[in-house]
């Protein structure tokens, strides 16, 4: 896989000795390559990605993989709170308010290739393949409604959730009343935290529970919508139980 290596961020410092075990995805909301590989190569920013894939499909690589680029900010999955040690951060030409408001078959065709390298290259799981708003979904919603998740997960990039049979749903369903788990909005927290999201504060806070569930909305039901009828808690419920079936 080709990459243009022209351009060099100083926006990088080094890694806090945590291995390489997720991808972030991003969208840059600027107006084009040029101004994405500007903005992103400025030391004023403070700000950068290890890639940048443009509309045409063209690889940028802003920052070397063993270097912490700074594109996560404030974050948490999984207990990591370092996003930026762990993980390898990818930034998208694209612009919902924008002429680059698409996301090209040639675009993600190129992101396609570069996650499947770097899966190989660092054995990151499929579950470890994120949204920047997964992992600060009370801040960030990119790269949004519009990103083909489905795509990535038809080529097996990311995990795809197989159907529940009845029974495993009432395993599900057993175990929550034996924990004493009664209403949809206690099991939906343990769910999603379990997963990996920051659910630290959002029992108390129904701002942040909304964010957070929006966040997966978007992800998962391709919506953001969280006054639509449509629960997330059957999707959930399948997401649990596939990942805790599968080993990656
Ligand atoms: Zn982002």
């Amino acid at each position: 896989m080709k990459y243009i290596t022209k351009y060099k961020s100083p926006n990088y410092n080094l890694r806090n000795n945590s291995n390489i075990q997720l991808i972030i995805i991003h969208y840059t909301a600027l107006k084009n390559t040029l101004d994405a590989i500007s903005y992103l190569c400025n030391k004023e920013k403070k700000v950068s990605s290890h890639y940048l894939i443009s509309q045409n499909g063209t690889v940028y690589n802003l920052v070397k993989d063993k270097f912490r680029a700074w594109h996560a900010g404030q974050a948490f999955w999984r207990d990591i709170v370092d996003i930026n040690s762990a993980s390898i951060g990818i930034e998208l030409d694209y612009n919902p308010r924008g002429k680059n408001n698409k996301f090209s078959l040639k675009m993600i065709n190129s992101l396609k290739k570069l996650i499947l390298k770097l899966q190989k290259n660092y054995k990151i799981k499929k579950n470890n393949i994120l949204a920047h708003s997964d992992i600060a979904p009370f801040r960030k919603i990119d790269p949004g409604k519009h990103f083909p998740w489905k795509s990535l997960s038809s080529s097996n990039l990311v995990m795809s959730f197989k159907k529940l049979k009845n029974n495993e749903i009432k395993i599900m369903e057993k175990w929550f009343k034996k924990n004493n788990l009664k209403s949809k909005k206690k099991k939906t927290i343990l769910i999603l935290s379990l997963i990996g999201y920051d659910t630290r504060e959002v029992y108390r806070n129904d701002k942040l529970y909304n964010k957070l569930i929006r966040a997966y909305r978007i992800r998962y039901l391709n919506s953001d919508d969280i006054n639509k009828n449509k629960s997330i808690y059957n999707t959930l419920i399948k997401h649990l139980f596939n990942f805790m079936l599968t080993k990656n």
